[in-house]
């Protein structure tokens, strides 16, 4: 099989050197409020939760599947960094395993200190650990399936968003991209977000409001912050499974990887973005939060919320 020639710099059409060029300013958190997707989707399941993290500053404890979830990030982001900077061969030559077992344990040890108490138990981590390991293996095999160095260029991984989305100037959207790819064969951006799950996606989560709204909107301020056309950008959720049934019926349930593009037309992020500009106009005046709003408890939510059994903060009663 012929070798795929690698794009060369020269054939970049212009929207692709224009990423390069783009220097996004350093975010002003003195003068100005940032909201993340994070805030945002916290704020679209309970607008009592939002409340409490935000204004109230109310901590949510440390978890172990956010412990695993960026660790994970980390190992397969420096993976493929080195594979599109050097080679496939130097990146199966670099410890991955070892890299990630470290960082994760280095990550509990961080979480565990600052609060002071052991969030997970020792068979708990070991369980993760051999998860986390389990996925890495299958994506080294299979890496070729997803990513290859030849006729795509990597953009950037954690690259920055930093836009004012609203007619209020004193509140940004901020966000990281965990992997942005250019694909000269497709004329192509695609954003890349890795999602770490237990079993991956069901039909449920991938018609879930709140779950899918955050590519789009990277989608939309990527290209505002970047200049690439909208028609050139694509969205993928990269979701990396804990848990596979070895014997189910189809092959894709067999996947520690499973690949979904949500929907990311022109009327989705316009429906999105109109979501977003209300709950800044909702819940900011200036660069201050709204402390006069009635910000409603969602019960629909409660099961996986830090709140749930803080009866002190949050009855889940009527409306606040
Ligand atoms: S416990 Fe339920 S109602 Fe209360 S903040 Fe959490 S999600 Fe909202």
């Amino acid at each position: 099989m012929p070798k795929k020639q690698k794009v060369k710099k020269n054939e970049y059409p212009d929207y692709v050197n224009q990423v390069f060029e783009t220097v996004v300013e350093p975010t002003d958190y003195i003068n100005k409020k940032g909201v993340s997707y994070s805030q945002f989707s916290i704020y679209s399941d309970c607008p009592h939760r939002w409340y409490l993290q935000y204004i109230e500053k109310h901590k949510s404890p440390p978890s172990i599947h956010f412990t695993f979830g960026t660790s994970m990030h980390e190992t397969l982001q420096e993976y493929i960094q080195i594979m599109y900077d050097k080679s496939v061969a130097e990146a199966n030559r670099w410890n991955y395993s070892e890299f990630f077992q470290r960082r994760f344990l280095e990550l509990y040890r961080e979480e565990k200190d600052k609060t002071e108490s052991h969030y997970s138990s020792p068979s708990e981590l070991m369980e993760f650990m051999e998860d986390g390991l389990a996925i890495i293996d299958y994506f080294v095999k299979n890496r070729g399936y997803y990513f290859t160095n030849g006729s795509q260029v990597l953009l950037g991984i954690e690259m920055p968003i930093n836009i004012t989305p609203t007619t209020n100037p004193n509140v940004f959207f901020n966000g990281r991209l965990d992997l942005v790819i250019y694909d000269h064969s497709l004329n192509r951006v695609k954003i890349i977000d890795i999602k770490t799950s237990t079993r991956g996606w069901n039909r449920y989560q991938k018609t879930d409001k709140v779950k899918l709204r955050q590519l789009p909107l990277y989608k939309k301020y990527f290209s505002e912050q970047y200049g690439v056309p909208l028609e050139n950008i694509e969205v993928e959720y990269f979701i990396v499974k804990r848990k596979i049934n070895e014997n189910a019926e189809f092959a894709s349930q067999r996947k520690r990887i499973q690949i979904f593009s949500p929907p990311s037309g022109k009327i989705t992020i316009n429906q999105i973005t109109a979501e977003l500009n209300s709950f800044i106009q909702t819940c900011f005046n200036g660069n201050e939060y709204r402390t006069d709003v009635e910000y409603y408890k969602n019960i629909d939510k409660c099961k996986w919320c830090p709140f749930n059994d803080k009866p002190e903060l949050c009855d889940k009663g009527a409306s606040k």
